[in-house]
């Protein structure tokens, strides 16, 4: 806002799994009904799930988009009104890009889920390919993947979002909550 100088607009993009949306809550929910088992989110402490619960890579997705797709409205954010803190991030003077890889079918649901919660974005950006989220445009992407961080460089950055399978990730900047990243902003 200062006086006449002429400054660009950050971006800042934010990830829908698992930092807007805690969907592996769920997730969690619907192995354990279908195996009649007793995990938690706190369980899942690798990427890679298959090698740490006995399920197939195929059957991961399936429930994955399972849960989006049925079970969308259980979904719960990451913290309480979630949608207030994009919209203070928005009135900092940021530029909200949502950045989500994911397969087609869930897509519906995942924008419904959104206006719920009342997410404010300038954009909503559904990567179905492999493109790295590293190649969009933004300033700071806050993402819990590893595998989306370790491609950001300068003058690009990142805020890895605390989650159960990303602790053994060295990154320097990690936040437990996006209103934890808005004060980083
Ligand atoms: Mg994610």
């Amino acid at each position: 806002m200062s006086g006449s100088t002429l400054r660009a607009v950050k971006t800042v993009a934010i990830d829908v799994d698992s930092v807007l949306a805690d969907v592996m809550l769920v997730w969690a929910d619907e192995y354990n009904r279908r195996r009649n088992a007793k995990i938690t989110k706190e369980d899942i402490i690798k990427w890679d799930i298959p090698t740490v619960l006995p399920i197939t890579p195929e059957d991961v997705y399936e429930y994955f988009s399972h849960v989006w797709r049925n079970r969308w409205r259980e979904i719960p954010p990451t913290e309480p009104d979630i949608g207030a803190v994009t919209r203070r991030i928005h009135r900092k003077g940021y530029r909200i890009s949502i950045i989500t890889k994911r397969e087609r079918p869930t897509v519906a649901y995942v924008a419904k889920w959104l206006d719920m919660h009342r997410v404010f974005a300038d954009d909503l950006l559904f990567i179905y390919d492999a493109a790295p989220k590293a190649d969009y445009p933004f300033d700071v992407l806050i993402d819990d993947a590893p595998k989306n961080l370790v491609d950001v460089a300068e003058p690009k950055s990142a805020i890895l979002f605390n989650q159960p399978w990303n602790r053994d990730f060295d990154w320097p900047v990690r936040v437990s909550s996006l209103s934890e990243a808005e004060k980083l902003l």
